[in-house]
C-alpha cells in the first residue's frame, strides 16, 4: 500500500499530536480534519469499529484523500466496560476532571474491588474507491485510586498501564507512545505501508 498524503479524522488535539508523532518517521504528509476545517462527524455507532468506519468514510468522501479515523475509549471492568464508546460524551462539557471523579465514584458505589480496565483503539483507513481497512490495539491496566499527573489527555490521570506504577499522565509521552492502544493499532497500519 502506498500513501503519500493522509488526513487524520480527528478534532481532538491530544490524539492528533500522538498520531502525528507516531507516523512522523514515515514521510507521509499528515493533516488533521481540524487543520483542514472539515466538519466533525457524528459518532452514531455502537462499537469502536462502527464509529471509526463512519468517521473515515465520511471524511474521505469530503476531501477525496485517504483518511485515517480513530475511535477509542476507556473500558472499566467494574462498570461492565463503560464508558467505552461513550468515553468522550461521558465528560460533562468535555470536563475530564469531573468525568474522572464521576467514574471513581461509580466504581466505589459498585462495591467492586476490581480495578482492571483497558484502553481500546480502532483505526479505520478509508481510501477513495477502496474497501475500508481496520486496525486494532489495546493496553491493559488498572484504575488508580485518584487522578495523578499532568501529561497526556482525557482519562490518562486515572489509568496505570500493566507493568508500571504510574498513571499515563505521570509517565512521559515517549513511554505512553511506546505502549499505548493507539501505538499498537498504528503498528498494524504501518506494517501494511512497508
Ligand atoms: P473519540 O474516539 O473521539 O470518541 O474519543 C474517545 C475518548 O476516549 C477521548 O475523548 C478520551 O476521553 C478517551 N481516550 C481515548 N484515548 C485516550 C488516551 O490515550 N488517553 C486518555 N483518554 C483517552
Amino acid at each position: 500500500m502506498k500513501i503519500t498524503k493522509l488526513v487524520v479524522a480527528s478534532h481532538n488535539d491530544g490524539k492528533i499530536t500522538e498520531i502525528k508523532s507516531l507516523l512522523s518517521p514515515l514521510h507521509i504528509e499528515v493533516q488533521s480534519a481540524k487543520e483542514l476545517r472539515l466538519a466533525d462527524v457524528e459518532e452514531t455507532g455502537k462499537t469502536f469499529e462502527e464509529n471509526a468506519k463512519i468517521k473515515a468514510k465520511a471524511l474521505s468522501l469530503m476531501c477525496g484523500l485517504p483518511c485515517l479515523a480513530d475511535d477509542s475509549g476507556l473500558c472499566i471492568d467494574a462498570l461492565e466496560g463503560r464508558p467505552g464508546v461513550y468515553s468522550a460524551r461521558y465528560a460533562p462539557n468535555r470536563d475530564f476532571k469531573t468525568a474522572m471523579d464521576m467514574l471513581l465514584k461509580e466504581i466505589k458505589d459498585s462495591g467492586s474491588i476490581n480495578r482492571d480496565a483497558h484502553f481500546s483503539c480502532c483505526l479505520a483507513l478509508a481510501c477513495p474507491n477502496e474497501k475500508i481497512k481496520i486496525y486494532e490495539g489495546r493496553v491493559d491496566g488498572k484504575i488508580a485510586e485518584k487522578p495523578k499527573g499532568k501529561n497526556g489527555f482525557g482519562y490518562d490521570p486515572i489509568f496505570i498501564p500493566d507493568g508500571y506504577e504510574q498513571t499515563f499522565a505521570e509517565l512521559s509521552d515517549e513511554i505512553k507512545n511506546q505502549i499505548s492502544h493507539r501505538r499498537r493499532a498504528l503498528e498494524q497500519f504501518i506494517k501494511e505501508l512497508k
